[in-house]
Parts: C-alpha cells; sequence; structure tokens
C-alpha cells in the first residue's frame, strides 16, 4: 500500500473508531478529514526490511512524518533521502547520530535494527533529549530493558515499543468482548506462532544480534497476545525446546519452543514458538460462555477471525500507520493507549522471556512476579 488514498480505500468499507486517533471519531473520517494538530517529526534508525515497511505506511500517517534518517549504509541514505524528501543536515550514521540533540527537525527517533543493539542505541537516542519508539523485542533480556526505561525517565522522554496489534482493530474487538465478560471466565489461551527461517548467516541466528532465536523475534507474539488475550498477567512458566539443526541454530539461538502459562485466576496459556515451521499464526482464547481464535492473528493483516457470536469483521488497516499516528496522540497529547506500548510493558515481556529460557534450562515450573 502506497498512498494515501489506497489506504483510504481499504478502510471505507466500514467505520470503526480507535481510542486515541479520534475519541469517538471513527478511523475513517480521521484518515478523510484535513488535520491541523500537531505534528510526530520522527527520524529511522535501520533502514532494513522492516523500516522499510514503516516509512512506506508512514506516507499514510497524519500526525506523523519522516523527518530523519539514520543508517550506516551511504547509499541507503541517498536513496531514502530523495525517496522521502529528507535533508542531508537531518542524516546521521551510527557513529554521529548523538548530535540530533542538536536538530530541532527530529522529537523521536524510531529504532529498527537488529535486537541486540536496541539498548544501547536507545539509550543514546534518549541521552540526545529526543523520544525512543524500539522495535520489539525492546532488548535481549530484562536487565537492558530496565536500563532503557530508566534512561528515558532520567532524560524525560517518552519510550515506546512497536507492538503494532495494540492497534489492530479485531484484536481490540476481542480484548473490548473479553472486558465487557461477553467469553465469561477465561480458562485457557492457546498462541502459536512461527515461520521457517531462511539464510543460516542472518543476523537473526546470531546470538549476539538477535539474543536468542525464534522467542525473541517471533515467540514474543505469543507471550505478548497472551497477556493482553487473558487479560491478566503469568504468576508461573514451564517450556520445553526442542533443537532439529543444531548447526543452524547454535548454542543459545532457540529452534523450537512450547511453553506454558499460569494465569492469578486459574486461566493457562499454552504455547509455540518456533523457526521450524510455517503456516503457524493462530491465536485461541476460551471461556466457559465463548471464544474468540484468530488466524492469521499477528501477521501484517488483515488479521481474520470469529467468535462464538460470528466473523470478526472490523476493516483492516495498515498497522505500521495506526501505530504511528496512535504513538505520535501518545506522545505530543498524553494520550493513551488501550493496551499499553510503554517501555514497562515491553520489560514484562523481557521478563517473561528470561523465565522461560530459565525454565527450560532448570525443566521446573519457574515463577514470575510481574505486577
Ligand atoms: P533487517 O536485517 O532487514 O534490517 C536491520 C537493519 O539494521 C539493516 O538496515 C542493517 O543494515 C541495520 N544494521 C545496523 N547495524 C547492524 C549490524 N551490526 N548488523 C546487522 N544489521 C545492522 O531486519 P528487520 O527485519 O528490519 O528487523 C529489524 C528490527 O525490527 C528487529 O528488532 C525486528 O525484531 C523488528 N521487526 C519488527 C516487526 C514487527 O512487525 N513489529 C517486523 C519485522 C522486524
Amino acid at each position: 500500500m502506497s498512498s494515501r488514498r489506497d489506504f483510504l480505500q481499504k478502510i471505507s468499507a466500514s467505520a470503526i473508531s480507535l481510542p486515541i486517533l479520534g475519541g469517538t471519531m471513527s478511523i475513517q473520517d480521521f484518515y478523510s478529514q484535513p488535520y491541523q494538530g500537531p505534528m510526530l517529526r520522527v527520524a529511522i534508525m535501520g533502514l532494513g526490511s522492516y523500516g522499510n515497511r514503516v516509512a512506506e505506511a508512514m506516507q499514510s500517517c497524519k500526525k506523523a512524518k519522516i523527518t530523519g534518517l539514520i543508517s550506516g549504509t551511504p547509499s541507503k541514505i541517498k536513496e531514502w533521502s530523495s525517496k522521502y524528501n529528507i535533508p542531508e543536515k537531518n542524516c546521521y550514521n551510527y557513529e554521529t547520530f548523538d548530535r540530533i540533540k542538536d536538530n530541532p527537525d527530529i522529537d523521536a527517533v524510531y529504532v529498527i535494527t537488529p535486537n541486540g543493539l536496541h539498548a544501547d542505541q536507545s539509550i543514546r537516542v534518549a541521552k540526545a533529549g529526543k523520544h525512543v519508539i524500539c522495535e520489539k523485542p525492546m532488548a535481549i533480556n530484562a536487565k537492558e530493558g530496565q536500563a532503557m526505561v530508566d534512561a528515558c525517565k532520567q532524560a524525560n522522554v517518552k519510550l515506546l515499543i512497536g507492538y503494532r496489534m495494540h492497534f489492530e482493530p479485531n484484536t481490540l474487538e476481542v480484548i473490548r468482548m473479553r472486558n465487557e465478560g461477553e467469553f465469561g471466565k477465561v480458562l485457557f489461551f492457546q498462541g502459536l506462532c512461527g515461520f521457517k527461517i531462511g539464510d543460516p548467516t542472518q543476523w537473526r541466528l546470531d546470538k549476539k544480534l538477535a539474543g536468542g532465536g525464534a522467542m525473541m523475534d517471533i515467540g514474543i507474539y505469543a507471550i505478548n497476545g497472551s497477556r493482553y488475550m487473558v487479560g491478566e498477567e503469568p504468576v508461573w512458566v514451564t517450556a520445553q525446546e526442542t533443537k532439529t539443526d543444531p548447526v543452524k541454530f547454535k548454542e543459545g539461538v532457540d529452534e523450537t519452543i512450547q511453553f506454558q502459562f499460569g494465569f492469578p485466576s486459574g486461566a493457562v496459556a499454552s504455547c509455540l514458538s518456533t523457526y521450524s515451521m510455517n503456516n503457524l499464526d493462530r491465536f485461541f482464547l476460551n471461556g466457559d460462555k465463548g471464544f474468540a481464535e484468530m488466524q492469521p492473528s499477528t501477521g501484517y493483516g488483515p488479521i481474520k477471525g470469529r467468535t462464538h457470536q460470528g466473523e470478526l469483521n472490523k476493516p483492516h488497516v495498515t498497522h505500521q500507520t495506526v501505530q504511528m499516528d496512535e504513538m505520535a496522540g501518545i506522545i505530543l497529547e498524553g494520550k493513551k493507549a488501550r493496551v499499553p506500548v510503554d517501555g514497562e510493558e515491553g520489560v514484562k515481556d523481557m521478563k517473561i522471556i528470561d523465565t522461560i529460557y530459565k525454565a527450560v534450562k532448570s525443566g521446573k515450573k519457574e515463577s514470575l512476579n510481574l505486577t
């Protein structure tokens, strides 16, 4: 999707409202009416595959725009600055980007680099006095994640994590139904997340840059999804790892992990994270009065699914467009996301990942306190 017009065509099917974008205004009205409010000016750090997707989606944003670039590859800077009309004075590399502190054209930096670099880069952005938007996983463990939260607090800047599903209309509809008791007492969640990974030389299979394996990259969707679908924080974790290819998936790089959570209400979750199977993007929530199933549940969409009441039918919106408009509302107008996307939310997922790895090693039920 490359233009605002395409974007509008996709959402014009029916009116939906999101909590931040327009309050009671429908998302359709928000994107079709002129906007004169504040604009979040964002520098993108890491001009790779997901950076490209975010930049394309931001062309349809109303509250956020790209005003800066950070990359270690001069040819990418050249190509992007001409494509997105970014002046040379707003372009940096990984050595020079601390100077962003003197650049009044940039309010926030969106960190879209390999996981193992997020903490250091986000802390440098905070020290430069700019808001941080950081991709998931926010870091490679909870200690690093907490250091990011602390640095942003100290610098008095916001830290938001790229949890795009927290703004996705069908996901929010299931959460609304759960909050209103339509599933009754929630008893069980299943999250299956995985894909078959290709090139063995990519950073995603390098422990130092990735922080782990499938769990950091795709399993995190089942973790985060367990929390927003059940609506509670897990209090215990069990986990089992299997590895079929120890050459491709080296020590510390997980191929497949099955994990289970227990929640304070007694609800349980059973999840799968893998780099060795395709067609795994499925959530199932079961309560004593009803259910929701979503497949695909966390891909770029359209998200599809049904509940005991029928099909989920909210229209597809480009996740990253809405995410960035919502995040602009959070940063510039102090709005609150219905499902949090702040640094503390990211640290909870990191604590769970730390505990899953601990449970794999110990073979025991490990307890967890996230509240
Ligand atoms: P990618 O490999 O396509 O891009 C990474 C970028 O970082 C590249 O431009 C690369 O040049 C740059 N980079 C800087 N320093 C590097 C180094 N030392 N080694 C390797 N690359 C370096 O990866 P991607 O798919 O864009 O993923 C980037 C981040 O975005 C990851 O944290 C990933 O988890 C996240 N992501 C999120 C989503 C989502 O849906 N929210 C989707 C994909 C990726």
